[in-house]
C-alpha cells in the first residue's frame, strides 16, 4: 500500500519519524495546549519560560492565556529578561534560565525564536520534557532540536533537543508585530538558495547528509510567499507551513545547513559585529531576507561567469596569511581578539578538512557538468527571493533594514564571510581559487541590487 506523500508539518514528522509528532498549527491552537501537557509532561511543577515582554492575544496576554489553560498545574515563571537586542543567548543568560528551571517536572516555551532556543538548550541541559507554545512566525527554528547560542562573542548553531509538541496559534501570530511576520519571510526565503551551499559542500566531501527530499517540500511551498496575498490569512498559514517544514527537515537531517548558507553567515556576521560595538542590530529573518538576495547574486554570478568547473584542484590552496585575515576582521571590533581567536579556530578546522578530501575534490572536479546541473536548479535568481520579500513588505536592502546597516558594514560582513565558521559554502571555494575579492563583492552588490536588493 502506498500512502500520499505528506503535506502537513505533522504529516512530515511522522513521515520523517520525528520525536516531534504533536504539532497543533491553526487558529485557536493555544486551546489543545491543555491536552498536550496532560499527554506528554509528567505530574509535578511546570515551567513557563518567557522574557517578560506582553504578547498580545485575542482576550489578553498569550502567557496569561497560558496560565489560564493550566490553571489547575503548579507554574514557575522562568524569565530570560530581553535587553536592547532582544533576549541575546549567551553564557549568562542559559546558565541564569537553566538554574531558574532546576527541580521542575517540565518546561513550556512561550516567544518567539530566541526563547524557544533558550527552551530547548535549558530541556537538554536538565534533561526536561518541553513543549514550545510559539507566538510568532519569525525563524525556522521552532520546528527543530538546534539552538543558535552566543560561545565567546560568536553565534554557534549547537544540538540541544525536540520540543514534543509545538502549538502555533495563528491567531496569536496574526497579533505578532509585523516586523516579526516579515523576518520570518526572510528566513523563509533562504530556502532558494541555501541548498546550494550545502549541496556544494557534500559534493566536495566537506559535509555529509545531503537529502533533498528533505528540501524540496520547503522550496516548493516557497512558492506562496509569492503568489499570495499578505492581506489573507491564507498567506499567513502558508508562511507558518515554510518555516514549520523548513525547521522540521533541519530536524531530519541534523543539520541546519540545508536552509543556512552564505545567506545565514552574512545574519550571524551583522548580529556579532553589533554585539561586539554595542550597537542595535535588526531581527534574525530580516537580516537573512536581504542577505538571500545577495546570496543568490553572487551564485548566479559564480555559475554565469565565473567558470568554476575549469579551476585545477590543485591550484585551489587556503591563501598563506589566513589566520592574519581572520583575525584582522575582527580586530577593529574585539581589540581583545577573543572573538578572532574563536572563529580562527573554527577556520582552521573548515580548512584542515578541505586539505584533507583531495581525491573528493578531485572527483567534484571531474564530474563538474552534473554538478553544475544541481547548482543550477537549486540556486535561484536574486529576483525570486525580492519579489517575495517585495510581497510582504520586507526589507529587501541593507539600508532598508532596522537600524539600517551601512555600506561599510555591509562589504565588511561580504568580505568576511569565509572567516567565521566551520561550514563551507561558495565564498570558501571562491577564497580558495583567489577569487574572492573587492571586485567580486562589489560586482555581487550590483547584481543584487539589480533586483531591488544588494546596498
Ligand atoms: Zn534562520
Amino acid at each position: 500500500m502506498t500512502s500520499a506523500p505528506p503535506r502537513t508539518a505533522a504529516e512530515f514528522a511522522a513521515a520523517w519519524d520525528l520525536p516531534m509528532r504533536t504539532i497543533v498549527s491553526a487558529p485557536g491552537a493555544l486551546d489543545a495546549l491543555p491536552a498536550a501537557v496532560a499527554e506528554l509532561l509528567p505530574a509535578g511543577e511546570l515551567g513557563l519560560l518567557h522574557d517578560g515582554t506582553a504578547k498580545p492575544a485575542a482576550g489578553g496576554d498569550v502567557l496569561d492565556g497560558v496560565r489560564d489553560r493550566l490553571a489547575d498545574r503548579a507554574l514557575r515563571s522562568v524569565t530570560a529578561p530581553a535587553g536592547a537586542h532582544g533576549v541575546v543567548l549567551d553564557e549568562p543568560t542559559v546558565r541564569a534560565a537553566v538554574d531558574g528551571s532546576r527541580g521542575l517536572a517540565g518546561l513550556i516555551s512561550v516567544g518567539s525564536g530566541t526563547v524557544s532556543d533558550l527552551g530547548k538548550a535549558v530541556a537538554a541541559e536538565l534533561d526536561l520534557p518541553l513543549i514550545a507554545v510559539q507566538t510568532a512566525a519569525s525563524v525556522n527554528g521552532y520546528a527543530d532540536s538546534l539552538s543558535v547560542l552566543v560561545r565567546n562573542g560568536a553565534k554557534r548553531t549547537l544540538p540541544t533537543t525536540w520540543p514534543r509538541a509545538l502549538v502555533i496559534d495563528h491567531d496569536v501570530l496574526q497579533q505578532a508585530p509585523d516586523a516579526l511576520t516579515r523576518s520570518g519571510v526572510g528566513d523563509a526565503v533562504a530556502a532558494w538558495v541555501a541548498p546550494a551551499d550545502w549541496y556544494l559542500a557534500n559534493a566536495l566531501g566537506l559535509d555529509t547528509g545531503w537529502d533533498e527530499d528533505a528540501i524540496a517540500p520547503v522550496v516548493r511551498s516557497a512558492q506562496g510567499l509569492i503568489d499570495l496575498d499578505p492581506a489573507e490569512p491564507a498567506a499567513l498559514a502558508g508562511l507558518v507551513d515554510v518555516l514549520t517544514v523548513g525547521g522540521l527537515a533541519i530536524g531530519h537531517t541534523g543539520s541546519t545547513a540545508g536552509l543556512s548558507g552564505v545567506e545565514h553567515l552574512i545574519s550571524h556576521l551583522l548580529d556579532m559585529a553589533a554585539m561586539a560595538d554595542g550597537t542595535d542590530h535588526d531581527l534574525h529573518g530580516a537580516q537573512v531576507g536581504v542577505a538571500t538576495v545577495v546570496s543568490c547574486a553572487l551564485w548566479q554570478i559564480a555559475l554565469e561567469e565565473l567558470d568554476l568547473g575549469a579551476l585545477a584542484p590543485a591550484d585551489l590552496v587556503p591563501p598563506a596569511d589566513l589566520e592574519q585575515r581572520v583575525r584582522q576582521s575582527w580586530i577593529d571590533l574585539d581589540p581583545t581578539g577573543r572573538v578572532g581567536s574563536e572563529c580562527w579556530t573554527s577556520v582552521q578546522r573548515k580548512f584542515a578538512t578541505w586539505a584533507a578530501n583531495r581525491s573528493a575534490v578531485e572527483d567534484f572536479f571531474a564530474r563538474w557538468p552534473e554538478h553544475e546541473a544541481v547548482l543550477r536548479r537549486l540556486a535561484h535568481p536574486p529576483r525570486t527571493p525580492a519579489a517575495a520579500l517585495a510581497n510582504w513588505g520586507a526589507a529587501r536592502t541593507f539600508s532598508a533594514l532596522t537600524p539600517g546597516v551601512d555600506a561599510g558594514r555591509a562589504r565588511w560582513a561580504l568580505r568576511s564571510l569565509p572567516y567565521m565558521r566551520d561550514r563551507f559554502t561558495l565564498t570558501d571555494l571562491l577564497l580558495l581559487a583567489g577569487r574572492w575579492d573587492d571586485a567580486l563583492i562589489e560586482a555581487v552588490l550590483d547584481r543584487a541590487a539589480a533586483a531591488g536588493g544588494g546596498l
